[in-house]
């Protein structure tokens, strides 16, 4: 057994969900933060628990092949990039085999099967610059500088950043407008400690195909100085068309409040996935790597095999991207969500893109039979042809998976962020009534150790 501030050589086998570097040493398996599979390092044990603990690298003894130079001077201390320092084709094979070892282990799927039904996973054309939301942290270091970055992993201290590699060029400049702006008029970052300060978190959010920009501070005031002067500054930025204060007094880890002052133009942007037009305040949700959703929801597309005759369900919608995404082709869409907030942003997207035939409700995905007996629209939504699902981490909840199995659609579309869930909700999917057909990885966050998947499963009936 080991103990705390032991040292060990140790080769890394493979990537935890975090991003670190995974290896056993006489079988305890160890999590070292930045090394890679086939990394050989020295490490210091920095926690031990029962099963496993974690260590710090110390020294690279031999490196991976797949090793490259991180772009970025703060990849290490960053909590942003796991894996800047993995050579980007490396990530992708990387990701590809996570889906197809959780179907493998946690699915019960055989490997031979999974190598057929899985296509390769869809890249990015480029791994950097892909964001469009930033939210940057302001602060003071102990000297008393104002700091604008990220945090360092797993903590709250803000690590200064002058550019950042996945965010767009239009948000950096942004930060370094109000950067000088703070300087040159000695407005008082936030800190947190002694919860004193005005400005918290600078969010920048834009629009990969209609080039709009808006810019959102947060502040425990509304009171803030020389904001006209800042309005002048982000002039020099192509395409603004939204400046506001969004509005935390809150001794909270949460970024934003709940309220927004519009200072300048609208108090949303636009943006489009495919034709379809989205509407996009500082407190909606969004997709952060639109080029790439792009291409997801392409594949969904694609997996629904939809002729425009099909009644579907798009569980789990969010603001109802995936839905208006499929209105076009079928013959009715039924999104469901528990966010009241996203389905009224989903019901104004349906309207600003003249789409009639989706209709959005709040509530628990898995409680929507009871939605459709209350409201008596069981003869329209009651026998949906395809079902899309698209829940968080934690995958579906049983009782949908036994509501999805009593209405056997011809096709289920799942599409996860989870390949463990994934796994777990196929293997009881496909137990009896469906089979997987087509299964694809998709890279949202490059640099991350998160991957994306797509899966069409068919009824076998
Ligand atoms: N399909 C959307 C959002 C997917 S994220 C898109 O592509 O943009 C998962 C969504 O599930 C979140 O919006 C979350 O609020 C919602 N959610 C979480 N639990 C839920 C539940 N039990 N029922 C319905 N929606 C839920």
């Amino acid at each position: 057994m080991f103990s705390k501030n032991d040292e060990v050589d140790i080769l890394i086998e493979d990537i935890s969900n975090e991003g670190e570097g995974i290896g056993h040493v006489n079988g305890y398996a160890l999590f070292v933060k930045d090394t890679l599979p086939g990394d050989y390092v020295h490490a210091k044990i920095i926690k031990v628990k029962k099963s496993y603990g974690f260590a710090r690298l110390m020294d690279i003894i031999k490196p991976s092949e797949d090793r490259t130079e991180a772009v970025c001077e703060n990849a290490v201390r960053c909590g942003g990039c796991q894996l800047q320092h993995y050579r980007y084709d490396r990530q992708l094979d990387y990701k590809q085999n996570k889906v197809k070892n959780a179907l493998v282990r946690m699915g019960g799927f055989a490997a031979d099967f999974i190598d057929s039904v899985m296509e390769p996973v869809i890249g990015m054309d480029n791994p950097y610059n892909y964001r469009n939301k930033a939210q940057f942290p302001v602060g003071k270091d102990k000297e008393g500088n104002t700091v604008i970055g990220f945090y360092a992993g797993r903590t709250h201290s803000i690590i200064d950043s002058r550019y950042c590699y996945i965010q767009s060029e239009v948000s950096n400049k942004v930060v370094s407008i109000i950067r000088s702006w703070i300087e040159r008029y000695g407005i008082s970052p936030y800190e947190e400690t002694k919860h004193s300060g005005l400005i918290r978190h600078i969010l920048v959010r834009n629009g990969f195909k209609t080039g709009e920009v808006m810019v959102c501070l947060v502040v425990t005031s509304k009171k803030v100085p020389a904001l006209d002067k800042l309005v002048e500054l982000l002039g020099d930025i192509d395409g603004l068309v939204s400046v506001c204060l969004n509005i935390n007094k809150d001794k909270t880890n949460k970024i934003l409040g709940d309220k927004i002052i519009n200072v300048y133009g609208r108090d949303y942007i636009e943006d489009y996935i495919g034709d379809v037009k989205y509407r996009i305040s500082p407190l909606s949700f969004y997709q952060v790597n639109p080029v790439q959703t792009e291409k997801l929801y392409s594949t969904a597309l694609d997996f629904a095999g939809l002729t425009g005759n099909e009644t579907v369900w798009d569980l789990y919608c969010g603001i109802g991207t995936i839905s208006l995404f499929l209105a076009k082709s079928a013959k009715s869409v039924l999104g469901v969500e528990i966010v009241p907030q996203a389905i009224s942003d989903a019901k104004v997207n349906a309207q600003i893109n003249n789409i009639d035939n989706a209709l959005f409700t709040c509530g628990a995905a898995e409680d929507v039979e009871d939605f459709l007996t209350e409201n008596e629209l069981q003869h329209i939504y009651g026998n949906p042809d395809v079902i899309v699902v698209d829940p968080p981490r934690k995958g579906c909840d049983s009782k949908l998976l036994d509501t999805i199995i009593s209405h056997s659609p011809e096709r289920i579309v799942y599409v996860s962020c989870d390949p463990a869930t994934l796994a777990r909700d196929l293997k009881i999917l496909c137990e009896d009534v469906y089979e997987i057909k087509r299964v694809r990885a998709c890279d949202m966050f490059g640099m991350s150790g998160h991957v994306e998947t797509v899966c069409l499963l068919s009824n076998k009936a």
